[in-house]
Formats: structure tokens, C-alpha cells, sequence
């Protein structure tokens, strides 16, 4: 389990992105900026195909996108007429961070070459996996995208459209995809629409530069020119061909999108199916200070995840908001530190606190509390810098549960929330007074229809896997 020390925080996921552009372009540049404004959805991997109809071009590696594709890289996947590509962030919720993990995976089907582009998980992948295997399939990296590139391909009396939603009906979970071959770009997402994506366009100016975009978040459209026309339904197939959008509901059920995209993954920038990030997150906030007021003196967030509930909050409460903890912009992903000590240092690399906090009372406010370590260092941080008492407020319920819909929250036993009451973390964590927002205050404050809250429920709408905890290594035979 790869676990970062100083966010403490459920990993991000994947970010997937695809064009179709309905007059010839330079896609790897475009494909590039998409990838770029999905960066925070996983930093392990990052990669892209490209088609001009004739020749599919791939590259993928290991890092940060602008790591991976260098000016000579980018140079390589560079076709002037190109039609289609799709791109991937990874972080690794099955399988290892290994190169050949990382996306978009290809493989030579009956229907020409494909490329797909994976977000979320298949509760069902080791057990479709074991049968294919049976059956003589191959497979050459230890990911569950793969069981669905192969499910796709298997389908040899097919056309694409028909193989895919035939595989949809197969793989269970939470998950969004693109798919491309040579002429076509598709994106599905899973019948309950777990794991977002968005459709955009972008306008061709004179006659050129027009496309059709997929992405996870809608960041990633407007990073390049294109505007939000819808989110793909939950259990929609949609594709893109000369002839424009194209729409097939495979099985939709009832929608439960992952409650986490509002408070903390998703970019304050967007929205999704019809929910403005920014503007829930200040709900958020505000919800909490009306369950659970305090008397204080300022209203800290940790940022950045916890900024907008913390706005929410002092808004409600009437509590000033102040930066009293400063963050590092530098300090990414850096190193798995090895001894307590250096785990300490590294939330030092990333926060300090400022004057704000001396001789006051604070609030602080953060989006979730997984493994309480990083938590109370901040607590710490705090009352070493002159805080006279220090508030923790969470915009989330306590987590309790393992996500097995492709967000890493580690397994059940290390969260803190599975194993200790309220009263326990607050006495772990140092803090003067603890206090979730309720599992009901947070649907009101996001909004929509229904909602994934598994992970504070125990209730999985898309079913879970038959060895009931967190595997990411499941399919390393
Ligand atoms: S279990 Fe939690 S993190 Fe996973 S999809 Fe559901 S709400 Fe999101």
C-alpha cells in the first residue's frame, strides 16, 4: 500500500481525457493540456495514443505529465491530421506502480487496434479474469482495465459498439472509461455512474480545430477550448464518428455517484452531474457549523482541500476565516518517508503555520480524517505556534469502510474511524473538540439524487468484491 504521510487523505484516483476531432489536428498538444488539468486525479503515471486513421501512436511512463512528455516525447506522438486520441493519469488502486501498469493500455483485436483508458475498479475482475485464463486469454500487465480491453476484444462477431456494452454488462464496480480505435472515440460509465465523465465540445473556428472532448471533470474541457455539454449518464455508452454523438443506456440503475468528488477530489473549478464543486463544499462548511458550533476566534482551513468548507464555515458561524497554515506550492509527491521522525518533517515540508493562529482560539477545518497521523501533527503545528485551543472540524462523516470503487482509502483496519470512537480520534489527534458533519447533513449539502457514502455506510450500491477488504495487488498472480 503506497501511502503518502503528509496528506493522510483517501488517494486521488485516474483521470481519463479522449478527443474526437471532426477536422484534422495536432491531438498529442491537446491531449497534453487535458491530461495537465487532471494532474491532482493521480501522479504515479501518466500517457496518451493518437490516431490519424492510419497510424496509432502510444506513449506512457511512470511521473507527472509534464515528466513523461518532454517536448521530444510529445514531438513523437505528434500526427498533423489526427482524428482521435485518448490520454490517462494513474494512481494505482489495482496493481502495481509499475510502467507496464500505467495507461492507456492497447491491444490488436478483429476490430483493428484499441486504446483504452481506465478510471475506478471492477469489483468482478478477478473471478472474469480467472475464466479467461481458462479459456486461454493472455494478459500482460496486472490491472483489472485489462480484463475489460480483453472482454472487448473477445468479442470478435462484434462491431465495437456492441462488444463494448457487452462487457459493460459483464464488469461490475465503479468505473469510467475511453475507448478509442483508429476512427472512433467511446466513453461508458458504470450503471450507477460511481466515477464521473463529462461531455464537452470545442467550436471550430473557420472550419477547423472542432472536436467532441471526454474527460473526468470538466477542467480538463476547458483547458482546451471546450465547453460542458453534459455528464454520460450513469450505464451510458456514448461514441463519436463522423456522423457526430451516438447514445446507447446499456443497463442504467439507480444514479450513486462517489460522494468524495464533491468533498475533496474533484477541482473546485467544475461541476458534476449538475452539482457546482465550489459552491457544495461551502454548503459543506456551513451545514457543519450549524450541527456543530463553537466558540472560537478563526476559522483555519488545511489546504488546500479543506479552503472551501472552511469558507462555508466562518460564512455560517460568523467566525472570521484566516490562512493560519501555510502550504508549501512545491511540495508534491516527494519520497515514502521511512521513520516517524522523517514523517514528521515531511508535513513540516508542506505546512507551517502562521502568526494568524497565536493567542487564538481556532477551527480548523479539513475534508476527511483517514489515519488521524497526519491530523495530529497539524494539531500540533497549531499549539506550537500559540494556538490556545484548536476546534478540528470534518466535512466528511468518519470514514469506516474500505472504497472499493477506485479510491484508495486503505484497508479497514488502518482507519482510524473503523476502530475508535469520535471521542478516541479526538483524544488521539490532541484536538480540544472533534466533530464530523452528519452522514445526512452531507447529501443535503451536495445535493442530487443519491449518492456513494459507502465508505461511511458500509452500504456498496455497485456490490463489492468476494474477499471483502482492499487488495490493490488482487490480480499479481
Ligand atoms: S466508497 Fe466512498 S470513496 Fe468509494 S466511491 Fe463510495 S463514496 Fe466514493
Amino acid at each position: 500500500m503506497i501511502f503518502d504521510p503528509t496528506t493522510d487523505k483517501p488517494q486521488d484516483e485516474c483521470g481519463v481525457f479522449g478527443l474526437y476531432s471532426t477536422t484534422p489536428n495536432d491531438l498529442a498538444w491537446l491531449t497534453y493540456l487535458g491530461l495537465f488539468a487532471l494532474q491532482h486525479r493521480g501522479q504515479e503515471a501518466a500517457g496518451m495514443c493518437v490516431s490519424d486513421g492510419d497510424k496509432f501512436h502510444v506513449d506512457k511512463d511512470l511521473g507527472l505529465v509534464t515528466q513523461v512528455f518532454d517536448e521530444r516525447r510529445l514531438d513523437g506522438l505528434r500526427l498533423p491530421n489526427a482524428r482521435v486520441s485518448i490520454g490517462h493519469v494513474r494512481y494505482s488502486t489495482t496493481g502495481s506502480n509499475l510502467r507496464f501498469n500505467a495507461q492507456p493500455l492497447t491491444t490488436r483485436t478483429n476490430k483493428g487496434i484499441l486504446g483504452l483508458a481506465h478510471n475506478g475498479n471492477f469489483v468482478n475482475a478477478r473471478e472474469v479474469r480467472s475464466g479467461m485464463l481458462m479459456e486461454g486469454a493472455l494478459f500482460q500487465t496486472t490491472n483489472d482495465s485489462e480484463v475489460m480491453l480483453n472482454l472487448i476484444a473477445r468479442e470478435s462477431h462484434m462491431d465495437l459498439v456492441e462488444a463494448t456494452a457487452s462487457a459493460m454488462k459483464e464488469l461490475k464496480g465503479g468505473y469510467a472509461c475511453v475507448l478509442m480505435s483508429r476512427t472512433q472515440l467511446l466513453g461508458f460509465r458504470d450503471p450507477h455512474g460511481v466515477r464521473p465523465l463529462v461531455i464537452g465540445q470545442r467550436d471550430s473556428a473557420n472550419g477547423e480545430g472542432g472536436a467532441w472532448v471526454l474527460a473526468s471533470e470538466p477542467c480538463a474541457l476547458y483547458a482546451v477550448g471546450a465547453r460542458l455539454i453534459r455528464d454520460v449518464q450513469p450505464g451510458e455508452l456514448v461514441w463519436f464518428d463522423r456522423d457526430g454523438l451516438h447514445s446507447l443506456m446499456v443497463e442504467p440503475k439507480r444514479p450513486t455517484p462517489c460522494s468524495f468528488e464533491w468533498i475533496y477530489f474533484a477541482r473546485s473549478d467544475g461541476e458534476l452531474d449538475g452539482v457546482d464543486i465550489h459552491e457544495s463544499r461551502l454548503r459543506m462548511g456551513a451545514q457543519l457549523a450549524r450541527e456543530k458550533p463553537i466558540e472560537a476566534d478563526i476559522v483555519v482551513p488545511v489546504p488546500d482541500s479543506g479552503i472551501g468548507a472552511a469558507i462555508g464555515y466562518a460564512r455560517e458561524s460568523g467566525i472570521p476565516f484566516d490562512y493560519g497554515l501555510y502550504k508549501n506550492p512545491y511540495a508534491g509527491r516527494t519520497f515514502i518517508a521511512p521513520t516517524q521522525e522523517a514523517r514528521e518533517l515531511k508535513v513540516k515540508m508542506k505546512l507551517s503555520p502562521t502568526s494568524a493562529v497565536r493567542g487564538r482560539r481556532v477551527v480548523l477545518v479539513d475534508d476527511s480524517i483517514v489515519r488521524g497521523t497526519t491530523s495530529r501533527q497539524i494539531v500540533n503545528l497549531l499549539r506550537e505556534a500559540g494556538a490556545t485551543e484548536v476546534h478540528f472540524r470534518v466535512s466528511s462523516p468518519p470514514i469506516t469502510h474500505p472504497c472499493f470503487y477506485g479510491i484508495d482509502t486503505a484497508a479497514r483496519k488502518e482507519l482510524v474511524a473503523s476502530t475508535h470512537s469520535v471521542e478516541e480520534i479526538r483524544e488521539l489527534i490532541g484536538a480540544d473538540t472533534l466533530a464530523f458533519i452528519s452522514e445526512r447533513g452531507l447529501r443535503e449539502a451536495i445535493g442530487g439524487s443519491g449518492l456513494c457514502g459507502a465508505c461511511f455506510t458500509g452500504e456498496y450500491p455497485a456490490g463489492t468484491p468476494l474477499l471483502n477488504d482492499v487488495d490493490k495487488l488482487a490480480l499479481e498472480v
